[in-house]
């Protein structure tokens, strides 16, 4: 006989059935040598206003991304309950002890949010988090929306995406609602490697998924926050959240309909790009040259593109390590 599963260890000082404006946290408790009876504190932001669909929008996943708090820090503070028909749930710092220390995964037990889901009530604290996720907040939810950037090692053209689904209906919902938030750029992706992920978890509960790639490098541009910020205002008008009128904007579609659009290194060294993002590139073509750096005399190593297309994602730092993906080539499509 399996055991019934344990309840989560999270606490929420908000009230999510309340009408109004709330501000508060998803209390997590976390014993440790500098506070015994300490807690992990996630904030969480409420606005509520009668019956009505709910949105469930999430930030900093990765904690070293950017474009997302800002956006949801900022709508938490804005949002005014008499414009909303329905819930917005709002947390701008999903891995919070991440997004403190500015690391993809968290500096408690290195989890990687994206990889943690279903979670475990009795598991690490980014367990834990994923858990209170799946149980607690995606069953309340009819729209997620999860914000991604590259972080400090990738860079990305900003674009809004979903994924191809089983279900054509809920997939074209959420394309419906990438359109709507009106980035620069939109992707339909096929996931390869789904286990473990958000996405999946929201998805396999029937959610409206849409999530996000708006920068990276480790900070946010001031372009590709006020994408974040318009972005997540339109979604939440076209999936009649939010009252007022989405601010179309044109999108170039963009499809990576196989592994040929990643390039991986074989070698370590020092990168120097021939392209940059944005740039079409044949296929073929030497994207970045990886100089070893050991001495001096040495050539570099050529690495070309697999396939034709427009430079979507590149590695950030300067210096590459053998298997880092130093660029990603997306189709230009009809959409
Ligand atoms: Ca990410």
């Amino acid at each position: 006989m399996t055991q019934p599963m344990k309840p989560s260890p999270i606490s929420a000082t908000v009230d999510f059935d309340a009408d109004g404006v709330q501000h508060g946290f998803l209390r997590l408790p976390y014993s440790r040598d500098d506070a015994a009876w300490g807690s992990v504190m996630i904030p969480v932001a409420v606005v509520k206003n009668g019956k009505g669909p709910t949105a469930l929008l999430t930030g900093a996943n990765h904690g070293d991304e950017y474009e997302g708090p800002i956006a949801l820090f900022d709508l938490a503070r804005t949002l005014r309950p008499e414009d909303v028909t329905g819930r917005v749930i709002i947390v701008p710092a999903m891995n919070q002890p991440a997004f403190a220390a500015g690391t993809r995964t968290s500096p408690i037990d290195r989890g990687n949010m994206n990889r943690s889901f279903p979670g475990r009530p009795d598991g690490t604290v980014t367990e834990k988090i994923a858990d209170y996720f799946q149980r607690v907040l995606l069953p309340m939810a009819d729209v997620v929306l999860d914000f991604h950037s590259g972080g400090k090692t990738l860079d990305f053209l900003p674009f809004c995406a979903a994924h191809i689904l089983p279900d054509k209906a809920q997939e074209a919902r959420a394309f419906d609602l990438v359109r709507a938030f009106g980035a620069p750029y939109s992707v339909k992706m096929l996931e390869i490697d789904a286990v473990g992920m958000y996405d999946t978890a929201a998805e396999e509960m029937g959610k409206i998924f849409v999530t996000t790639e708006l920068g990276g490098g480790g900070t946010a541009s001031a372009h590709t926050a006020r994408i974040a910020v318009q972005g997540c205002r339109n979604l939440l008008i076209a999936a009649g959240i939010v009252k007022g009128k989405v601010e179309m904007q044109a999108t170039q579609w963009l499809d990576m309909p196989d592994g040929d659009c990643f390039t991986f290194s074989e070698d370590g060294g020092m990168i120097r790009f021939l392209a940059d993002l944005g740039e079409r590139v044949e296929k073929g073509q030497i994207v970045a040259t990886i100089t070893p750096t050991g001495r001096t005399g040495l050539d570099p190593v050529e690495l070309k593109a697999r396939r034709a297309g427009l430079f979507t994602a590149r590695h950030f730092p300067g210096l590459v390590k053998p298997g880092d993906c130093v660029a990603v080539i997306a189709d230009e499509t009809a959409g």
